[in-house]
């Protein structure tokens, strides 16, 4: 059994804090926290367990869409921490709190956004629970997948390239936009409610030698920070590489966090040319080299050869001020 270090942030040195005094878990979980999912031995596989909350007010707004879309976007992020870990989804359970006085019609929509997403990615909604009171909005989603050879946060070595799936920034534009009260491109508010698990992408990259994986929930350069806490390595990333959709700044895409792509780590020279046209032509998205893995810890970003500073931390719910 094994635990993976978190990188650094306030929300991490609670989630430190939890787990410190925690007894240690049996022979059976072969992978405890710190990673996208924990990992219980199946035979020769591993069943992956993830749990993803998501709260009205603290993720959204529900001036910004519908609660069916609530309601798929939670699902959505809970299934691309399974795709972090490449593995395939085999069933969601959601627990919903309703505001007090709402009435079903609002679980029901809510469900029904959950199901259709689940089942998108092959995923029944095979459980969950419901309750109703305080102010807000909250459900909570776990994820279970099964998967043969996971691709873990700790496997990053020096030498190896880094490389993100898909365009980056867009969802946290739309939150910048929707609390500024500005208008903003469908393409934006699309990413926010309906980021694609990128399950499919995973296997194709963990089956050409991908040797360690996490999905972009806090951004790009905190989400970097944790895959070097865990493997031990220093990052650099190249500030002009990042991909990001026209109109959203490169900070942006760096910074902002719920775009739902994936960073992945593979020994430099494999994904040639070929390889990457072909991930793109199969998949529809682009698939980029942003940066390399370096003796060091710590995560570095250069642009035109220059160290920028960064606030790194990405998106943290503890974070004072
Ligand atoms: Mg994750």
């Amino acid at each position: 059994m094994s635990v993976t270090p978190l990188g650094p942030g306030a929300e991490f040195d609670i989630i430190r804090r939890i787990l410190k005094d925690a007894a240690p878990p049996g022979p059976e979980i072969a992978l405890a926290s710190g990673d996208d999912c924990a990992l219980v031995r199946a035979g020769d596989s591993y069943l992956a367990l993830t749990v993803d909350l998501t709260v009205q007010d603290a993720h959204f707004l529900l001036d910004w869409g519908s609660a069916e879309l609530v309601g798929g976007r939670a699902v959505r992020a809970a299934l691309s921490d399974l795709a972090a870990m490449a593995a395939q989804p085999v069933g969601v359970l959601v627990a919903l709190n309703l505001p007090a006085g709402s009435g079903s019609e609002l679980a029901e929509q809510v469900a029904e956004g959950c199901r259709a997403a689940a089942e998108a990615y092959g995923a029944p909604l095979i459980g969950g629970d419901l309750s109703r009171g305080g102010s807000g909005l909250a459900l909570d989603v776990a994820a279970l997948g099964t998967v043969d050879e996971p691709l873990l946060r700790s496997g990053v070595r020096p030498g190896d390239e880094l490389w993100v799936t898909g365009r980056l920034g867009a969802a946290a534009a739309a939150v910048q936009a929707w609390k500024a009260g500005r208008a903003l491109p469908d393409e934006w508010r699309q990413r926010f409610w309906a980021p694609e698990p990128r399950i499919r992408e995973a296997r194709w990259l963990a089956e050409r030698g991908a040797s360690a994986g996490i999905d972009l929930s806090d951004g790009l350069a905190a989400d970097a920070g944790h895959l070097s806490a865990a493997s031990g390595v220093g990052i650099e990333l190249d500030w002009e590489a990042v991909p990001a959709p026209a109109g959203v700044e490169p900070a942006l895409a760096l910074a902002g966090g719920e775009d739902y792509e994936l960073l992945v780590a593979l020994p430099g020279g494999i994904l040639t040319a070929e390889l990457v046209s072909e991930f793109e032509r199969t998949f529809g998205i682009p698939l980029t080299r942003v940066g390399r893995a370096v003796t060091g810890i710590g995560v570095r970003v250069f642009r035109d050869g220059e160290e920028v500073a960064l606030d790194a931390s990405g998106h943290d719910h503890f974070k004072a001020g």
